[in-house]
């Protein structure tokens, strides 16, 4: 499993939550009476912080090292750690096939992710909109996240592009025209969106986070594989931009359709009768393009964010994506047979699957 450096400001946050009577607060209420005094907090202070997170997860990674001592050491056969980009596409079948073996698959947790940006060039990436959404099997979308980005002054130049794919695509406005209106611009701060992130993969009180889960994300080694890298410079710039550049580094984005293509082919070998089988893929290309086709019906179904619903762009709208993808999961991946499809879970609401 990947491992990233622990996050010192989750030990302050629980050592100042310890320490005064805030245990009554929103997770978002408390980052915002935090933040500033972390903020404030001298270089030293916060190297402490960093060290007693690392000794946290040592002592985490001891405690599940010897709970799952004999799953680990299936996984670490099977689970070569393989960064380079050709690479993936194996992680992800001996991910599945893993999962299969151990009889995890079922309930193992796929985070589905998507952002969208105002501006990218070589230098940097401006996002404009994010959203994840946690899933498995058997319980489909179990949960999202949304976050609707106000990433700063864009640079010089960068107004009319931007504009220009603003227009086309996700129809916020740019945050460079900021004039007397009570428009929402988004969050602001990386800090906040980033613990968000977190939390929302680990919730706050069982810091500190040490394990990165996998982020899927679409576009794939056969088709729009350009999509992907972007989604995954945006998201490495989000953690940079928050300052945590080592859990950046480890960050990786695996291909939703190459995933896809995987679950369809295990999810038919424990069929009995083939009339119960799931429509399968001989190739990934063919995945591929039934991937997109149910994404053509599910993308115009699966529910955005406010915004997008009410501007009639949910295609643009990261939060109706990464819904869609869960979907379109579940029409080829789950076997029905042994789990009931659930509304608003496996497929959208108000739409009627063939039995
Ligand atoms: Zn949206």
């Amino acid at each position: 499993m990947t491992k990233f450096k622990p996050n010192g400001f989750v030990v302050f946050a629980n050592e100042y939550k310890r320490t005064h009577n805030v245990q009554y607060y929103t997770f978002r209420e408390l980052l915002d009476v935090i933040s500033p005094f972390w903020n404030e907090l001298p270089e030293t202070d916060k190297e402490r912080y960093k060290d007693k997170a690392k000794a946290n997860a040592k002592r985490l990674e001891f405690k599940r090292t010897r709970e799952t001592s004999n799953n680990e050491e299936v996984l670490e056969k099977r689970l070569k750690l393989v960064d380079v980009e050709a690479d993936k596409k194996q992680r992800i079948e001996d991910l599945v096939y893993t999962a299969s073996d151990l009889g995890e698959l079922d309930d193992k947790i796929f985070y589905f992710v998507n952002i969208s940006t105002f501006f990218e060039d070589l230098n940097d990436v401006y996002p404009a909109e994010f959203a994840l959404a946690k899933y498995s099997l058997r319980k489909g979308l179990i949960d999202t996240l949304h976050i609707k980005i106000n990433p700063g002054e864009l640079p010089l130049g960068a107004s009319y592009p931007a504009l220009e794919k603003a227009n086309k695509t996700h129809k916020y406005l740019l945050p460079n025209v900021k004039e007397g209106s009570n428009y929402d611009y988004g969050e602001s701060s990386y800090l906040l969106i980033l613990m968000s992130i977190l939390d929302f993969i680990d919730p706050i009180e069982d810091a500190p986070i040490d394990d990165l889960p996998l982020f899927f994300t679409e576009g794939s080694s056969v088709n729009d594989y350009n999509k992907l890298i972007s989604v995954q410079k945006a998201f490495v710039r989000i953690f940079e931009k928050a300052g945590e550049y080592d859990i950046a580094s480890d960050l990786k984005l695996y291909s939703v359709v190459d995933l896809f293509y995987y679950l369809n082919e295990v999810s038919n070998t424990s069929v009995v009768y083939p009339e119960d089988k799931n429509e399968k893929f001989s190739s990934l290309t063919h995945a591929d393009e039934s991937f997109r086709r149910a994404d053509r019906l599910f993308g115009y179904l699966a529910k955005g964010c406010d915004f997008h619903e009410e501007n009639d762009v949910l295609r643009s709208c990261c939060l109706s994506r990464v819904r869609s993808y869960g979907y379109i999961l579940s029409k080829y991946c789950v076997n029905s047979v042994k789990y009931p499809l659930i509304e608003g879970k496996h497929f959208p609401k108000d739409f009627h699957i063939e039995p």
